[in-house]
C-alpha cells in the first residue's frame, strides 16, 4: 500500500485487519511488506505438544526462539496473519530507559525490585543484538543512546523543576546499575530549531532494530526446526487445566495438562501453554489492573546524518518519543510518537498526527515529508511491571501481558522467563514479574486503582449516548453508534459503496459500548480496550470473539477459562 497520506480516506482491502489491528500502515511495511511476512498453514487437527504459544508477537516469537533452543517441542497459533499484532505497530525502542522512571519504580517494588527491572530490560535489548548476530538477520540492530528532556522550555521554572525530579531519577536509575547521568547544557546534535529544551539525563547502552525485519529473521529460522511447528488463521477460544486448583493455597488436585480449544473445534493438548495475545482473553483479574491507551507515531523524512541516531523521549505525560529508521539513499525516517489517550475516549485523530508533525518541525528544520501516520494501543499497569508468569488459579498456563510503554523488552524477556519456569530453571525475575503478585506494589497502588474503576465504569453512559440521529447522517467509509429508540445500541457503518452494515454495538467482553475510531476504521470498546475490525471480527482482546450481529446484542461470549 502506498505511504498514508492521510488519516481517515484509506481504503482498507478485504482482509487487511489480518495483517494489521489498523488501517492504517506502519512504517515497517516500507522495507517489509506484508507479503514478505511467513505463512503458516490452518490447524486442521487435533493434535498434540509439549508447549502451545498463542499469538505470534514478539512475546510469542521469543518464547518459542528461547524453547527451541532448549530443545522443547513447540507449537505456535496464531488467529490472524504472523507479526499482526501490535508488535508491527511500534516504535521500536529497545530500552532500560523505562518509561515510569526508576524512582517511581523503587516505590513500588523497592530497591531490588528496580535493580531487578534495570537488569531484565538491559538483558533483553542486548538479546535481541545477540540473536540478530546468530541468526545473521539484518534488522538495523544498534546500541546508541537515550535522552530525556524536558517538556518545558529552558529557563523557565517548569523546566528547573523537571530537571530536580530528573537528577533524582538518574541517581535511582544509576542505584538500579545502569549507565545514566545528568548533562546539564546538552541538546541532541541535530535539534536546530528555535525551541530550547536544553539539560538531558543521558542513559548509555540502550538500542533499536528494525521489529519486523527481525521477527521475520527470527520466524524463518524457526520454521526450519524440527521441534517447531505453527498455524496461522487458529484462534484459541478457550484454555482449560485438567485436574482443579483451589486458588487461595494454591493447592492443584489431579493432572496438569493444558487443553485449548479452537474456533474451528480442534483441541490441542499441552504440558504448558502460554497466552501470548496481547492482552490475555479474559473476564476481569488483569485486565482489570491496566490502563488502555491508543498511542500515535508519524515517519517524517531527514536527510541522512543530520540528526543524531538516538531515542529521545520528553516528560510530559503523554509524553513524545523519537528514534531512527532507514528510508532511502539520501533520508532516513524519524519515526515520532505520543499524544497518548485512553481508548476510545477521544476521536481527535488529525489533531494528533498535526501535533507531532509541528512538534518536530519546531525542533528538527530540516525534516520533510511526512509518509507513515499510524496508531496503535498500549497498556499500563498500575505497577508499572508487565505481567509475565503463570495466570491466576493455574499452574501450567502462563500470560505475557502489560507493555506498560516498554513492550519490545518485556515480551524478550519474557522469553527467557517463561522459558526457565517451564524447563524448572530457577530465574531471579520471576516475582517481579508474577501476575499473581497481590503485595505492596499493588497495594501502593490502590488509590489510582480505584479512581481507574470510577473512570473504567463511566464508560458505560455510552448506553445512554448517540453519536448519530439517524443512518443517514453518516457518510461513506464512516461509523457511529445509534442509540436512539432502544437500550441495545447499534453500530452503523456506511461502506465506500454506501451500503449500510448494522452490528450489536455492545463489546462481547464485559458489554461496553464500542466507539467508531474512523482513523483506524476500527470499533474500539472504551472499557477494557478490546478492538474489532469494520466488518466487526476481533481484533484485540480481552474480547475473543466479534461483535454480535444487530439483533443478538445480549448473547452471552467471552473467552472461557
Ligand atoms: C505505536 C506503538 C509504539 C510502541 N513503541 C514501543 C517501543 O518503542 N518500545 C517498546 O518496548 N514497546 C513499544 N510499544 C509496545 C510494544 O510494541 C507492544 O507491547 C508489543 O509489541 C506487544 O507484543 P505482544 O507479542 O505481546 O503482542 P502482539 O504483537 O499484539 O501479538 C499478539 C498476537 O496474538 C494474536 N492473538 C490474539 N488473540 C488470539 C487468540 N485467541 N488465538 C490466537 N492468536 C491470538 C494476535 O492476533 C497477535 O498477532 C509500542 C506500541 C505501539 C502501539
Amino acid at each position: 500500500m502506498a505511504p498514508n497520506s492521510n488519516t481517515t480516506s484509506t481504503t482498507v482491502r478485504p482482509d487487511h485487519f489480518l495483517d494489521t489491528s489498523g488501517a492504517l500502515d506502519a512504517v515497517w511495511i516500507k522495507h517489509v511488506p506484508y507479503s514478505a511476512i511467513p505463512t503458516f498453514p490452518k490447524l486442521d487437527r487435533d493434535m498434540e505438544t509439549d508447549v502451545l504459544i498463542i499469538g505470534s508477537g514478539i512475546a510469542g516469537i521469543s518464547t518459542a526462539y528461547e524453547l527451541v533452543r532448549k530443545g522443547v517441542n513447540v507449537t505456535m497459533i496464531e488467529a490472524r496473519h504472523m507479526i499482526g499484532g501490535e508488535t508491527g505497530r511500534t516504535s521500536g525502542h529497545l530500552s532500560s530507559d523505562l518509561d515510569d522512571g526508576y524512582t517511581e519504580i523503587a516505590k513500588k517494588h523497592g530497591k531490588e525490585g528496580a535493580k531487578l527491572a534495570a537488569e531484565s530490560h538491559d538483558w533483553a535489548a542486548k538479546r535481541v543484538g545477540q540473536i540478530s548476530k546468530e541468526l545473521n538477520i539484518e534488522c538495523e540492530y544498534r546500541q546508541l543512546k537515550g535522552y530525556n528532556v524536558s517538556q518545558y522550555l529552558h529557563g523557565t521554572k517548569e523546566h528547573d523543576k523537571d530537571m530536580e525530579s530528573m537528577k533524582e531519577d538518574v541517581e535511582a536509575a544509576r542505584e538500579a546499575g545502569l549507565d545514566a547521568s545528568y548533562q546539564a547544557g546538552f541538546a541532541v546534535p541535530g535539534w536546530d530549531g528555535q525551541v530550547d529544551q536544553r539539560d538531558a539525563l543521558v542513559f548509555e547502552n540502550q538500542a533499536t532494530f528494525h521489529p519486523t525485519k527481525y521477527l521475520v529473521g527470527v520466524l524463518e529460522w524457526l520454521k526450519k526446526q524440527n521441534n517447531f511447528q505453527a498455524f496461522s488463521g487458529t484462534r484459541a477460544v478457550s484454555i482449560k487445566e485438567k485436574g482443579v486448583t483451589v486458588p487461595v493455597v494454591d493447592v492443584h488436585i489431579g493432572p496438569r495438562d493444558t487443553v485449548v480449544k479452537t474456533e474451528d473445534g480442534h483441541t490441542i493438548t499441552a504440558a504448558h501453554t502460554v497466552e501470548a495475545t496481547c492482552v490475555p482473553l479474559q473476564r476481569l483479574s488483569l485486565i482489570a489492573e491496566m490502563e488502555y491507551q491508543r498511542t500515535y507515531c508519524i515517519a517524517i523524512r531527514i536527510p541522512k546524518g543530520v540528526v543524531e541516531d538516538c531515542l529521545l523521549y520528553d516528560s510530559a505525560e503523554a509524553y513524545k518519543y523519537v528514534r531512527m529508521t532507514e528510508c532511502d539513499d539520501k533520508d532516513d525516517y524519524m519515526v515520532v510518537g505520543g499524544c497518548d489517550h485512553a481508548v476510545g475516549q477521544e476521536n481527535a485523530w488529525d489533531e494528533r498526527y498535526n501535533e507531532l508533525e509541528e512538534w518536530t518541525r519546531k525542533r528538527f528544520t530540516k525534516a520533510g515529508a511526512v509518509d507513515y501516520k499510524w496508531s496503535g494501543q498500549i497498556f499500563e499497569p498500575v505497577d508499572f511491571m508487565a505481567y509475565i508468569g503463570q495466570n491466576s488459579g493455574m499452574q501450567k498456563v502462563y500470560v505475557v501481558t502489560g507493555d506498560s510503554g516498554n513492550g519490545l523488552t518485556h515480551g524478550v524477556l519474557a522469553g527467557k522467563l517463561l522459558s526457565d519456569m517451564i524447563t524448572g530453571q530457577p530465574n531471579p525475575w520471576e516475582k517481579l514479574y508474577d501476575p499473581r503478585r497481590r503485595g505492596k506494589s499493588i497495594a501502593k497502588s490502590l488509590p489510582h486503582m480505584l479512581e481507574h474503576d470510577v473512570q473504567i465504569n463511566m464508560q458505560y453512559k455510552r448506553f445512554a449516548e448517540n453519536d448519530i440521529n439517524d443512518i443517514e447522517d453518516l457518510g461513506r467509509d464512516k461509523g457511529g453508534v445509534l442509540n436512539s429508540k432502544t437500550n441495545k445500541p447499534l453500530a452503523v457503518y456506511r461502506d465506500e459503496n454506501g451500503k449500510v452494515h448494522t452490528l450489536s454495538a455492545i463489546c462481547p467482553h464485559m458489554k461496553g459500548v464500542v466507539c467508531w475510531n474512523d482513523s483506524e476504521k476500527s470499533w474500539d470498546c472504551p472499557v477494557h480496550g478490546s478492538r474489532f475490525s469494520k466488518d466487526g471480527k476481533q481484533v484485540m482482546g480481552p474480547a475473543n470473539v466479534g461483535m454480535h450481529p444487530a439483533d443478538q446484542s445480549e448473547m452471552k461470549t467471552g473467552f472461557q477459562q
